[in-house]
């Protein structure tokens, strides 16, 4: 199985290679390997993050090629002649992006957070959640079996805020995942100093997700008690400046949330420079302050993205999974066809996945990986996606 498709280098310049996809051309940013033309690379989020044998990418490809060229139909097919908001923007996204599709896998390795956001589940008030951390091993184990044996090239690595895991411990956890895996390997463990986060870049740590969840200051302070938006933001324009690659967005459908603050949302994530947008709907959880508030409507979700890809068509714009807790069968489909040109795949190991439950239905039902990338896969086929690198 395979979640991004081999490029072939067809040009050097600099620290910039350019890479054919079956005629199509993309650059990416390359900082850690020496290449010649004509030799074969993987790149994920605009970066080259692997080197792949010819006479392992060349059966890779000519597995894709012709799939490569039918997905490519059916995705202009379903873009074509749009009659309605989500619709332009899916002939949007086809328009400026084709039909490349990034899928990131992510583990999720504890779900201890000292915080009390009011609408997240496993906020530290939150008693009634049974609390798990990963060890170092078993983190850098499961990392290893997700990119070694399933294939994918970008990894997510996510916790609450848990200051059980020091600098020191995930100093080695990066470093352990650096030495076995390649791939482009994604933070997301909420606010650490700069100072960190720049040990962690420079231990070859690319990509941080960390989102800013609203751009109205008073609504920040209510749902995230005892922070201040602008460290948030203060701390994303630190990260870009450094290199990361930056995710972020916010929460659809909090509390005295007006359509103007989601469109300020729209407009502030853009202005982060950010690599993807990632905004997911408000999800009421029992167990929260806000247990009583309807959650987002799917509507409402589905429109936020076709408006972020009609203001702004180059992005990519995550489909998240909170979105198949609104609706199971249908929730990340419609997401993609309203615009949305990106998925991630939950590779939490099993037995811990029911437990990270930042709103209720996200693991309720935990389903075997394997199963879960090839339904995925489906998905992607069916509406004409391939996981080609969208570049830079
Ligand atoms: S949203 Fe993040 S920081 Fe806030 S309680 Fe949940 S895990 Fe912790």
């Amino acid at each position: 199985m395979c979640y991004a498709i081999p490029g072939k280098i067809t040009k050097i310049d600099g620290n910039i290679v350019t890479l054919d996809y079956f005629g199509e051309e993309r650059r990416a940013r390359n900082e850690f390997y020496q290449f010649a033309l004509g030799e074969y690379a993987y790149a994920q989020g605009g970066l080259i993050v692997g080197r792949i044998r010819e006479k392992e990418a060349l059966p890779a490809l000519e597995a894709w090629k012709e799939v490569f060229v039918k997905l490519k139909e059916v995705d202009r097919r379903l873009a074509f002649n749009p009659k309605d908001l989500r619709q332009t923007a899916n002939a949007e996204r086809q328009k400026h992006l084709g039909n490349a599709c990034c899928v990131h896998g992510i583990i999720e390795f504890s779900n201890y957070c000292a915080n009390n956001c009011l609408y997240c589940g496993i906020q530290n008030s939150n008693k009634k959640l049974k609390r798990y951390r990963m060890s170092e091993e078993e983190i850098v184990d499961a990392c290893d079996y997700a990119v070694n044996k399933l294939g994918f090239k970008a990894m997510v690595m996510q916790s609450g805020e848990d200051g059980w895991y020091t600098e020191e411990k995930l100093i080695n956890i990066v470093s352990g995942i650096r030495k076995k895996c390649e791939c482009l390997l994604i933070l997301s463990i909420g606010e650490r100093s700069a100072s960190t986060y720049k040990k962690f870049y420079d231990l070859g740590v690319r990509a941080a997700l960390l989102r800013f969840e609203t751009s109205d200051e008073a609504l920040y302070t209510k749902m995230r008690p005892g922070h201040k938006l602008q460290a948030r933001l203060n701390l994303l324009r630190e990260l870009g400046r450094m290199g990361y690659l930056l995710m972020s967005g916010f929460l659809i459908g909090l509390p005295g949330q007006s359509e103007d603050s989601i469109m300020a949302d729209i407009d502030l994530t853009a202005s982060l420079g950010v690599e993807m947008f990632s905004f997911g709907p408000f999800i009421s959880h029992p167990d929260t302050p806000l247990a009583k508030l309807p959650s987002a409507a799917m509507d409402m979700a589905l429109d936020t993205i076709a408006k972020a890809r009609l203001k702004y068509p180059d992005a990519k714009i995550l489909a998240t999974t909170a979105l198949e807790s609104l609706d199971k069968i249908n929730g990340l489909k419609n997401a993609l066809l309203a615009g949305a040109n990106s998925l991630m795949i939950n590779v939490t190991p099993p037995k811990h996945q029911p437990f990270y439950e930042i709103y209720p239905g996200h693991s309720a039902k935990v389903v075997d990986v394997e199963k879960k990338i090839e339904e995925t896969i489906a998905l992607l086929r069916s509406i004409g996606r391939a996981p080609a690198d969208l570049g830079i």
